[in-house]
Protein backbone atom coordinates (compact mmCIF):
# COMPACT_ATOMS: atom_id res chain seq x y z
CA UNK A 1 0.00 0.00 0.00
CA UNK A 2 0.95 3.46 -0.71
CA UNK A 3 1.95 5.60 1.99
CA UNK A 4 2.83 9.34 1.88
CA UNK A 5 4.07 12.03 4.38
CA UNK A 6 0.58 14.01 4.13
CA UNK A 7 -3.07 13.26 2.83
CA UNK A 8 -4.64 16.20 1.30
CA UNK A 9 -8.31 15.31 1.11
CA UNK A 10 -10.54 17.82 -1.69
CA UNK A 11 -8.64 19.97 -5.15
CA UNK A 12 -10.68 22.90 -4.23
CA UNK A 13 -9.00 26.45 -3.85
CA UNK A 14 -8.12 25.62 -0.17
CA UNK A 15 -6.49 22.52 -0.59
CA UNK A 16 -4.31 23.25 -4.25
CA UNK A 17 -3.13 26.78 -2.05
CA UNK A 18 -1.91 24.77 0.91
CA UNK A 19 0.19 22.42 -1.96
CA UNK A 20 1.07 25.14 -3.46
CA UNK A 21 2.26 27.35 -0.83
CA UNK A 22 4.09 24.37 0.63
CA UNK A 23 6.17 23.78 -2.40
CA UNK A 24 6.95 27.76 -2.53
CA UNK A 25 8.47 26.94 1.14
CA UNK A 26 10.62 24.29 -0.19
CA UNK A 27 8.61 21.81 1.71
CA UNK A 28 10.08 18.31 1.10
CA UNK A 29 7.03 16.51 1.94
CA UNK A 30 5.43 13.34 -0.07
CA UNK A 31 2.14 14.71 -0.60
CA UNK A 32 -0.91 12.39 -1.90
CA UNK A 33 -4.06 15.15 -3.07
CA UNK A 34 -7.51 12.86 -3.53
CA UNK A 35 -10.38 14.50 -4.87
CA UNK A 36 -13.99 13.03 -5.48
CA UNK A 37 -14.00 15.17 -8.86
CA UNK A 38 -12.73 14.35 -11.89
CA UNK A 39 -10.44 17.36 -11.58
CA UNK A 40 -9.28 19.96 -9.85
CA UNK A 41 -11.46 23.40 -8.74
CA UNK A 42 -14.16 22.24 -6.11
CA UNK A 43 -16.72 24.65 -5.74
CA UNK A 44 -14.79 26.56 -8.39
CA UNK A 45 -15.28 23.81 -10.63
CA UNK A 46 -15.80 24.10 -14.53
CA UNK A 47 -18.12 21.97 -16.96
CA UNK A 48 -16.79 20.76 -20.50
CA UNK A 49 -18.95 19.33 -22.93
CA UNK A 50 -17.59 15.93 -24.80
CA UNK A 51 -18.71 16.77 -28.03
CA UNK A 52 -17.50 20.57 -27.94
CA UNK A 53 -14.03 21.54 -27.60
CA UNK A 54 -13.65 24.90 -25.98
CA UNK A 55 -17.03 24.64 -23.18
CA UNK A 56 -15.78 26.29 -20.42
CA UNK A 57 -18.92 26.81 -18.17
CA UNK A 58 -18.06 28.28 -14.24
CA UNK A 59 -21.15 26.55 -13.20
CA UNK A 60 -19.92 27.00 -9.24
CA UNK A 61 -18.45 30.37 -8.36
CA UNK A 62 -17.91 32.52 -11.46
CA UNK A 63 -15.10 34.68 -9.93
CA UNK A 64 -14.48 36.07 -6.47
CA UNK A 65 -13.22 39.72 -5.12
CA UNK A 66 -9.61 39.48 -3.36
CA UNK A 67 -8.69 41.93 -0.06
CA UNK A 68 -6.66 44.68 -1.63
CA UNK A 69 -4.17 44.16 0.70
CA UNK A 70 -3.54 40.60 1.56
CA UNK A 71 -1.25 38.95 3.33
CA UNK A 72 2.38 38.17 2.32
CA UNK A 73 2.05 34.53 1.92
CA UNK A 74 -1.04 34.82 0.23
CA UNK A 75 0.31 37.35 -1.70
CA UNK A 76 3.16 35.33 -3.03
CA UNK A 77 1.42 32.76 -4.07
CA UNK A 78 -1.23 34.61 -6.02
CA UNK A 79 1.24 36.69 -7.75
CA UNK A 80 2.77 34.08 -10.48
CA UNK A 81 -0.75 33.34 -11.50
CA UNK A 82 -1.10 37.28 -11.90
CA UNK A 83 1.82 37.13 -13.79
CA UNK A 84 0.35 33.92 -16.43
CA UNK A 85 -3.03 35.35 -16.27
CA UNK A 86 -4.41 32.56 -15.01
CA UNK A 87 -5.96 35.20 -12.45
CA UNK A 88 -7.63 38.32 -13.86
CA UNK A 89 -9.78 40.80 -12.85
CA UNK A 90 -12.88 40.71 -14.91
CA UNK A 91 -14.07 44.22 -16.24
CA UNK A 92 -17.41 43.00 -17.78
CA UNK A 93 -20.24 44.99 -16.44
CA UNK A 94 -21.91 43.65 -13.29
CA UNK A 95 -26.15 44.13 -13.10
CA UNK A 96 -28.68 44.37 -10.45
CA UNK A 97 -32.20 42.87 -11.14
CA UNK A 98 -35.60 44.48 -9.73
CA UNK A 99 -38.83 43.05 -8.91
CA UNK A 100 -40.13 43.91 -12.85
CA UNK A 101 -37.27 42.71 -14.04
CA UNK A 102 -35.45 46.07 -15.06
CA UNK A 103 -31.66 46.44 -14.99
CA UNK A 104 -29.04 48.87 -13.29
CA UNK A 105 -25.65 49.33 -12.24
CA UNK A 106 -25.52 46.76 -9.67
CA UNK A 107 -23.92 48.87 -6.35
CA UNK A 108 -24.42 46.48 -3.18
CA UNK A 109 -21.44 45.06 -1.83
CA UNK A 110 -22.37 41.34 -2.88
CA UNK A 111 -22.83 41.80 -6.40
CA UNK A 112 -19.89 44.56 -6.58
CA UNK A 113 -17.43 43.93 -3.86
CA UNK A 114 -14.86 46.44 -2.48
CA UNK A 115 -11.57 45.75 -5.05
CA UNK A 116 -14.04 44.06 -8.16
CA UNK A 117 -14.51 40.57 -9.37
CA UNK A 118 -11.14 38.26 -9.82
CA UNK A 119 -12.31 35.18 -12.31
CA UNK A 120 -10.03 32.37 -13.31
CA UNK A 121 -8.50 32.50 -17.57
CA UNK A 122 -9.81 30.57 -19.33
CA UNK A 123 -12.11 29.08 -17.01
CA UNK A 124 -12.55 29.00 -12.93
CA UNK A 125 -10.89 25.61 -12.82
CA UNK A 126 -7.60 26.85 -13.95
CA UNK A 127 -6.82 28.74 -11.32
CA UNK A 128 -6.70 25.28 -9.00
CA UNK A 129 -4.87 23.49 -11.73
CA UNK A 130 -2.06 26.69 -11.72
CA UNK A 131 -1.78 26.22 -7.80
CA UNK A 132 -0.74 22.23 -8.78
CA UNK A 133 1.53 23.14 -11.44
CA UNK A 134 3.68 25.14 -9.13
CA UNK A 135 3.77 21.78 -7.13
CA UNK A 136 5.65 20.11 -9.77
CA UNK A 137 5.21 16.03 -9.94
CA UNK A 138 7.88 14.57 -8.12
CA UNK A 139 6.22 15.27 -4.64
CA UNK A 140 2.95 14.95 -5.65
CA UNK A 141 0.63 12.30 -6.65
CA UNK A 142 -2.95 13.17 -7.49
CA UNK A 143 -5.98 10.83 -7.27
CA UNK A 144 -9.52 12.19 -9.06
CA UNK A 145 -12.78 10.26 -9.00
CA UNK A 146 -11.95 9.17 -5.89
CA UNK A 147 -14.27 9.28 -2.50
CA UNK A 148 -12.40 8.81 0.62
CA UNK A 149 -15.58 7.38 3.41
CA UNK A 150 -13.26 5.32 5.43
CA UNK A 151 -10.92 6.71 8.22
CA UNK A 152 -8.59 4.99 10.61
CA UNK A 153 -6.16 6.66 12.91
CA UNK A 154 -3.50 3.86 13.58
CA UNK A 155 -0.59 4.47 16.26
CA UNK A 156 1.34 6.63 13.60
CA UNK A 157 -0.51 7.03 10.26
CA UNK A 158 -3.94 7.45 9.05
CA UNK A 159 -5.66 4.78 6.60
CA UNK A 160 -7.73 6.26 4.10
CA UNK A 161 -10.30 4.21 2.03
CA UNK A 162 -12.60 5.01 -0.62
CA UNK A 163 -16.61 3.60 -0.19
CA UNK A 164 -15.90 -0.37 -1.07
CA UNK A 165 -12.41 -0.34 0.07
CA UNK A 166 -10.75 -0.83 -3.65
CA UNK A 167 -8.42 2.26 -2.91
CA UNK A 168 -6.68 2.84 0.06
CA UNK A 169 -3.74 4.94 1.45
CA UNK A 170 -1.37 5.42 4.37
CA UNK A 171 -0.43 8.99 5.06
CA UNK A 172 1.78 10.33 8.50
CA UNK A 173 -0.60 13.59 8.23
CA UNK A 174 -4.31 14.14 6.95
CA UNK A 175 -5.70 17.21 5.92
CA UNK A 176 -9.11 17.86 5.37
CA UNK A 177 -10.30 20.42 3.00
CA UNK A 178 -13.74 19.83 2.89
CA UNK A 179 -16.26 19.12 5.69
CA UNK A 180 -17.67 16.21 4.21
CA UNK A 181 -16.00 13.44 6.67
CA UNK A 182 -16.46 15.76 9.81
CA UNK A 183 -19.76 17.19 9.34
CA UNK A 184 -22.91 15.39 9.94
CA UNK A 185 -24.86 16.13 6.83
CA UNK A 186 -22.88 13.31 4.97
CA UNK A 187 -25.18 11.32 7.48
CA UNK A 188 -28.25 12.52 5.32
CA UNK A 189 -27.10 13.57 2.08
CA UNK A 190 -25.08 10.04 1.18
CA UNK A 191 -27.39 7.83 4.09
CA UNK A 192 -23.85 6.99 6.13
CA UNK A 193 -24.30 6.12 9.40
CA UNK A 194 -21.25 7.90 11.04
CA UNK A 195 -19.42 10.94 10.75
CA UNK A 196 -15.47 9.41 9.58
CA UNK A 197 -13.58 11.78 11.47
CA UNK A 198 -15.30 11.19 14.80
CA UNK A 199 -15.44 7.08 14.32
CA UNK A 200 -11.75 7.55 13.74
CA UNK A 201 -10.53 9.46 16.68
CA UNK A 202 -13.22 8.58 19.82
CA UNK A 203 -14.70 11.66 22.05
CA UNK A 204 -11.89 12.39 24.62
CA UNK A 205 -8.88 11.25 22.86
CA UNK A 206 -7.58 14.63 21.38
CA UNK A 207 -9.26 17.87 22.85
CA UNK A 208 -8.37 20.22 19.88
CA UNK A 209 -9.90 17.75 17.72
CA UNK A 210 -13.21 17.11 19.86
CA UNK A 211 -13.55 21.50 19.78
CA UNK A 212 -13.21 21.54 16.17
CA UNK A 213 -15.95 18.34 15.72
CA UNK A 214 -18.44 20.30 18.40
CA UNK A 215 -18.15 23.89 16.54
CA UNK A 216 -18.68 21.81 13.20
CA UNK A 217 -21.77 20.03 14.75
CA UNK A 218 -23.27 23.28 14.47
CA UNK A 219 -22.51 24.70 11.42
CA UNK A 220 -24.96 25.65 8.57
CA UNK A 221 -24.52 26.34 4.98
CA UNK A 222 -26.50 27.66 1.81
CA UNK A 223 -27.85 25.45 -0.73
CA UNK A 224 -27.43 26.83 -4.23
CA UNK A 225 -29.40 24.66 -7.36
CA UNK A 226 -27.44 25.64 -10.82
CA UNK A 227 -29.40 25.85 -13.79
CA UNK A 228 -26.60 25.48 -16.76
CA UNK A 229 -27.87 26.42 -19.86
CA UNK A 230 -26.30 26.31 -23.83
CA UNK A 231 -28.05 29.66 -25.29
CA UNK A 232 -26.06 28.62 -28.57
CA UNK A 233 -24.53 31.50 -30.95
CA UNK A 234 -25.21 35.16 -29.94
CA UNK A 235 -23.81 37.92 -32.76
CA UNK A 236 -22.45 40.03 -29.12
CA UNK A 237 -19.19 40.28 -28.40
CA UNK A 238 -17.53 39.50 -24.66
CA UNK A 239 -18.38 43.10 -23.14
CA UNK A 240 -22.07 43.63 -24.81
CA UNK A 241 -23.48 41.82 -22.28
CA UNK A 242 -23.49 41.66 -18.61
CA UNK A 243 -21.19 39.22 -16.76
CA UNK A 244 -23.23 38.66 -13.96
CA UNK A 245 -27.00 39.72 -13.23
CA UNK A 246 -27.57 39.85 -9.26
CA UNK A 247 -31.36 39.81 -8.00
CA UNK A 248 -32.11 42.44 -5.62
CA UNK A 249 -33.64 41.27 -2.22
CA UNK A 250 -37.15 41.86 -3.25
CA UNK A 251 -36.50 39.85 -6.97
CA UNK A 252 -34.50 37.23 -4.74
CA UNK A 253 -37.86 36.88 -2.96
CA UNK A 254 -40.17 36.51 -5.21
CA UNK A 255 -38.14 34.06 -8.01
CA UNK A 256 -36.10 32.43 -5.85
CA UNK A 257 -33.18 32.77 -7.65
CA UNK A 258 -29.92 34.81 -6.60
CA UNK A 259 -27.82 35.44 -9.68
CA UNK A 260 -27.77 34.95 -13.22
CA UNK A 261 -23.95 34.63 -15.44
CA UNK A 262 -23.27 35.18 -18.51
CA UNK A 263 -20.16 33.30 -20.16
CA UNK A 264 -18.91 33.71 -23.87
CA UNK A 265 -17.30 30.26 -24.81
CA UNK A 266 -15.78 29.84 -28.26
CA UNK A 267 -16.82 30.37 -31.58
CA UNK A 268 -19.31 32.58 -30.35
CA UNK A 269 -21.35 30.56 -27.93
CA UNK A 270 -22.99 31.79 -24.79
CA UNK A 271 -23.53 29.41 -21.57
CA UNK A 272 -25.88 30.73 -18.80
CA UNK A 273 -25.62 29.79 -15.65
CA UNK A 274 -28.72 30.38 -13.14
CA UNK A 275 -27.98 30.54 -9.52
CA UNK A 276 -31.11 28.99 -7.95
CA UNK A 277 -31.92 29.99 -4.35
CA UNK A 278 -32.82 26.74 -1.87
CA UNK A 279 -36.59 26.41 -1.18
CA UNK A 280 -35.60 23.68 2.11
CA UNK A 281 -36.68 20.24 0.77
CA UNK A 282 -34.92 17.59 2.32
CA UNK A 283 -32.22 15.58 -0.29
CA UNK A 284 -31.32 11.80 -0.05
CA UNK A 285 -30.15 9.68 -2.43
CA UNK A 286 -33.32 8.43 -3.23
CA UNK A 287 -35.22 11.90 -3.57
CA UNK A 288 -32.57 13.73 -5.43
CA UNK A 289 -33.29 13.14 -9.25
CA UNK A 290 -36.82 14.28 -8.72
CA UNK A 291 -35.54 16.85 -7.25
CA UNK A 292 -33.33 17.94 -9.89
CA UNK A 293 -35.69 17.55 -12.54
CA UNK A 294 -38.42 20.00 -11.07
CA UNK A 295 -35.57 23.12 -9.83
CA UNK A 296 -34.69 22.83 -13.49
CA UNK A 297 -38.22 22.70 -14.95
CA UNK A 298 -38.65 26.04 -12.79
CA UNK A 299 -35.85 27.71 -13.25
CA UNK A 300 -36.11 27.35 -17.38
CA UNK A 301 -39.94 28.54 -16.80
CA UNK A 302 -38.65 31.71 -14.93
CA UNK A 303 -36.04 32.56 -17.90
CA UNK A 304 -37.81 34.77 -20.22
CA UNK A 305 -39.53 36.79 -17.50
CA UNK A 306 -35.72 36.99 -16.16
CA UNK A 307 -33.62 38.13 -19.14
CA UNK A 308 -36.56 40.60 -20.72
CA UNK A 309 -34.10 43.24 -20.67
CA UNK A 310 -31.86 41.67 -22.82
CA UNK A 311 -33.44 41.54 -26.37
CA UNK A 312 -30.73 39.16 -27.73
CA UNK A 313 -30.61 36.74 -24.98
CA UNK A 314 -34.37 36.31 -24.80
CA UNK A 315 -34.56 35.98 -27.94
CA UNK A 316 -31.81 32.98 -28.22
CA UNK A 317 -34.02 31.24 -25.06
CA UNK A 318 -35.85 29.50 -28.04
CA UNK A 319 -32.89 27.38 -29.45
CA UNK A 320 -31.54 27.21 -25.62
CA UNK A 321 -30.59 24.22 -24.41
CA UNK A 322 -30.55 22.89 -20.76
CA UNK A 323 -27.73 21.06 -19.70
CA UNK A 324 -29.11 20.25 -15.88
CA UNK A 325 -28.56 21.10 -12.27
CA UNK A 326 -25.87 20.91 -10.10
CA UNK A 327 -26.95 20.53 -6.36
CA UNK A 328 -24.32 22.51 -4.48
CA UNK A 329 -25.26 21.01 -0.93
CA UNK A 330 -22.75 23.90 0.89
CA UNK A 331 -22.41 26.53 -1.71
CA UNK A 332 -21.17 28.40 1.61
CA UNK A 333 -20.65 28.29 5.27
CA UNK A 334 -23.20 30.54 7.16
CA UNK A 335 -21.97 30.76 10.79
CA UNK A 336 -19.66 28.85 13.24
CA UNK A 337 -16.49 29.79 11.65
CA UNK A 338 -13.31 26.80 12.78
CA UNK A 339 -10.80 28.75 15.08
CA UNK A 340 -7.33 28.91 12.93
CA UNK A 341 -5.80 28.10 15.77
CA UNK A 342 -7.68 24.75 15.51
CA UNK A 343 -6.82 24.02 11.88
CA UNK A 344 -3.98 21.58 12.82
CA UNK A 345 -4.80 19.39 15.67
CA UNK A 346 -1.23 17.92 16.70
CA UNK A 347 -2.79 15.16 18.92
CA UNK A 348 -4.36 13.57 15.97
CA UNK A 349 -2.01 14.53 13.42
CA UNK A 350 -4.92 15.90 11.26
CA UNK A 351 -5.38 19.77 10.08
CA UNK A 352 -8.50 21.61 8.58
CA UNK A 353 -8.66 24.00 5.39
CA UNK A 354 -11.34 26.10 3.83
CA UNK A 355 -13.82 28.46 3.52
CA UNK A 356 -15.11 27.42 6.92
CA UNK A 357 -11.68 28.81 8.81
CA UNK A 358 -12.20 31.99 10.59
CA UNK A 359 -10.57 35.08 9.07
CA UNK A 360 -11.02 37.23 6.41
CA UNK A 361 -12.62 35.88 3.73
CA UNK A 362 -15.08 33.33 5.67
CA UNK A 363 -17.64 31.97 3.70
CA UNK A 364 -15.81 33.44 0.32
CA UNK A 365 -13.26 31.98 -2.25
CA UNK A 366 -10.83 34.38 -0.46
CA UNK A 367 -11.19 32.16 2.87
CA UNK A 368 -10.21 29.34 1.22
CA UNK A 369 -7.21 30.47 -0.10
CA UNK A 370 -5.99 31.89 2.99
CA UNK A 371 -6.58 29.10 4.83
CA UNK A 372 -5.12 26.81 2.96
CA UNK A 373 -1.61 29.11 2.90
CA UNK A 374 -1.91 29.89 7.01
CA UNK A 375 -1.97 26.20 6.81
CA UNK A 376 1.29 25.66 4.65
CA UNK A 377 3.08 27.92 7.11
CA UNK A 378 2.41 26.09 9.85
CA UNK A 379 2.77 22.87 9.07
CA UNK A 380 6.18 24.01 7.00
CA UNK A 381 6.74 25.86 10.54
CA UNK A 382 6.38 22.60 12.67
CA UNK A 383 8.22 19.85 10.57
C1 LIG B 1 -22.70 28.50 -6.74
C2 LIG B 1 -21.59 29.14 -5.96
C3 LIG B 1 -21.32 30.49 -6.08
C4 LIG B 1 -20.29 31.09 -5.35
N1 LIG B 1 -20.01 32.40 -5.51
C5 LIG B 1 -18.96 32.96 -4.87
C6 LIG B 1 -18.61 34.31 -5.08
O1 LIG B 1 -19.27 35.02 -5.84
N2 LIG B 1 -17.54 34.82 -4.40
C7 LIG B 1 -16.80 34.06 -3.55
O2 LIG B 1 -15.83 34.55 -2.99
N3 LIG B 1 -17.12 32.76 -3.34
C8 LIG B 1 -18.17 32.19 -3.96
N4 LIG B 1 -18.50 30.89 -3.75
C9 LIG B 1 -17.77 30.18 -2.71
C10 LIG B 1 -16.41 29.67 -3.22
O3 LIG B 1 -16.61 28.93 -4.39
C11 LIG B 1 -15.83 28.80 -2.11
O4 LIG B 1 -15.67 29.61 -0.96
C12 LIG B 1 -14.48 28.18 -2.46
O5 LIG B 1 -14.43 27.71 -3.77
C13 LIG B 1 -14.25 27.05 -1.46
O6 LIG B 1 -13.05 26.38 -1.71
P1 LIG B 1 -12.63 25.17 -0.75
O7 LIG B 1 -11.37 24.63 -1.24
O8 LIG B 1 -12.73 25.65 0.66
O9 LIG B 1 -13.80 24.09 -0.88
P2 LIG B 1 -14.23 23.23 -2.14
O10 LIG B 1 -14.05 23.99 -3.38
O11 LIG B 1 -15.59 22.73 -1.82
O12 LIG B 1 -13.18 22.04 -2.14
C14 LIG B 1 -13.33 20.90 -1.35
C15 LIG B 1 -13.10 19.70 -2.26
O13 LIG B 1 -13.03 18.53 -1.45
C16 LIG B 1 -13.61 17.47 -2.15
N5 LIG B 1 -14.00 16.47 -1.14
C17 LIG B 1 -14.73 16.69 -0.03
N6 LIG B 1 -14.85 15.55 0.66
C18 LIG B 1 -14.17 14.62 -0.03
C19 LIG B 1 -13.94 13.23 0.19
N7 LIG B 1 -14.44 12.59 1.25
N8 LIG B 1 -13.17 12.56 -0.70
C20 LIG B 1 -12.65 13.22 -1.79
N9 LIG B 1 -12.85 14.52 -2.05
C21 LIG B 1 -13.61 15.20 -1.17
C22 LIG B 1 -14.79 18.09 -2.86
O14 LIG B 1 -15.18 17.32 -3.98
C23 LIG B 1 -14.24 19.45 -3.24
O15 LIG B 1 -13.71 19.44 -4.54
C24 LIG B 1 -19.52 30.29 -4.46
C25 LIG B 1 -19.78 28.93 -4.35
C26 LIG B 1 -20.80 28.34 -5.09
C27 LIG B 1 -21.05 26.86 -4.96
Amino acid sequence: MAEVDLAVIGAGLAGCSLIGRLQQLGSDLNIALIEAGRGPGGRTATRRKRDQSGWLLNHGAPGFNLSESMPEGMDSLLKPLRARGVLQQDKRAVLSLDVEAGLSPATSPDAWPNGGWWHGVPSMASICEALLDTAGTAQLSRQFETRVRWLEHRKDHWLLENEDRTWSLRAKRLVLSGTLLAHPRSLKMLAWDDVPLRTAIAEGVDDDLDKALSLLQHSQAEVRWNLMVDLGVLALNAEELPAQIWLNDAAKARWKVERLVLQPQSVGRWGLVVHGLDSGQAITPESQGHLLAQEQQRLVELLPKLLQALPVVSAALNQATPLGVMRWGASRPLNNPLPQELQWCPTSAVGFCGDWIAGTGFGRAEGAVSSGVNLAEQLHADR
